[in-house]
């Protein structure tokens, strides 16, 4: 019987993890179609789940919180983080995962050695990339629009500030993990500061994929190396596509038709 997995979020009509995952399971004769979800209620991501007959899904913006929560085990690194975005029905249960950061470590690696990263956004993708950082040894900063939510990284013994405390220092990397620059042409904090800040770094990174934000129209405008998060999401998408076959396809093959689907 074909299987059916989705991607629920808000907004999704953006997400491509539909035809990165339809294309390996069409090139590949995997029995199984995935769709995407427009959930406005993520406490109703559970009964959603069920009543769709799913196998699996991926959670986005703003619903990955809630997806830990929706979830009755979850391994791995997602244990640590609270923080879902791979669900797995197995016999009825739903098994959260978390591939983000393995995928962002991924899609970094060719920057060299990072060990000073400044984070901007305090969300559900901030705390999965501060934890791995944290794993290898890479001082992080914090930087969010409002204090509420650093709270968790001050827990983390990271550096934590809002817009009004932060004094720019020198960083290896710079990653936007706010959606601001997602739907409007918005920087994740006010000019004068990403000024201060892209100055200052070596490399930058954004989570958002498939346009140039205005974050990184600005780092491009400054001749520094950046990178979308495009590489992120293909690399996130690999891993959950091998938990969804249950490892059952060679991750090489994962790879080459996910990639494929980007030039769709
Ligand atoms: P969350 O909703 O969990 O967090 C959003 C964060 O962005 C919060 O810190 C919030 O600040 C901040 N924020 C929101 N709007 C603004 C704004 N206008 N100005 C400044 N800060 C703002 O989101 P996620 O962490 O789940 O996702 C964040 C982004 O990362 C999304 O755009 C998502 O598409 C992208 N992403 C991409 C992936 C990929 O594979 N490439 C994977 C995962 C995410 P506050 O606390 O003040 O509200």
């Amino acid at each position: 019987m074909s299987k059916l997995f989705a991607i629920f979020g808000d907004p999704v009509a953006h997400s491509r993890s539909p035809l990165m995952h339809n294309s390996v399971f069409k090139n590949l004769n995997y029995k199984a179609c995935y769709t995407r979800v427009h959930l406005t209620d993520g406490s109703k991501l559970r009964e959603t789940f069920f009543s769709l007959g799913l196998s699996g899904a991926n959670i986005t913006v703003p619903h990955k919180e809630e997806a830990f929560k929706a979830c009755d085990e979850v391994r791995g690194f997602a244990k640590n983080i609270g923080v879902v975005n791979t669900i797995i029905n197995e016999n009825g249960k739903l098994i959260g995962y978390n591939t983000d950061a393995d995928g962002f470590m991924e899609a970094v690696k060719e920057f060299g050695q990072i060990k000073t990263i400044l984070i901007i956004g305090a969300g559900g993708t901030a705390k999965a990339l501060a934890n791995r950082f944290i794993q290898e040894n890479i001082k992080v900063t914090v930087l969010n629009r409002s204090k509420d939510r650093l709270t968790y990284f001050e827990e983390l013994k990271c550096a934590c500030h809002t817009w009004d405390d932060f004094e720019t220092q020198k960083y290896d990397l710079v990653v936007n993990t706010t959606s601001a620059g997602l739907k409007e042409e918005i920087l994740p904090c006010p000019l004068a500061l990403v000024e201060k800040i892209l100055n200052n770094t070596s490399f930058a990174a954004d989570a958002i994929y498939g346009k140039l934000t205005p974050f990184l129209k600005l780092a491009s405008a400054k001749n520094i190396t950046y990178k979308d998060g495009a590489d992120m999401l293909l690399n996130q998408g690999i891993l959950a596509n091998e938990l969804f076959v249950n490892r059952e396809l060679p991750r090489d093959e994962i790879k080459l038709y996910m990639q494929r689907s980007f030039e769709l």
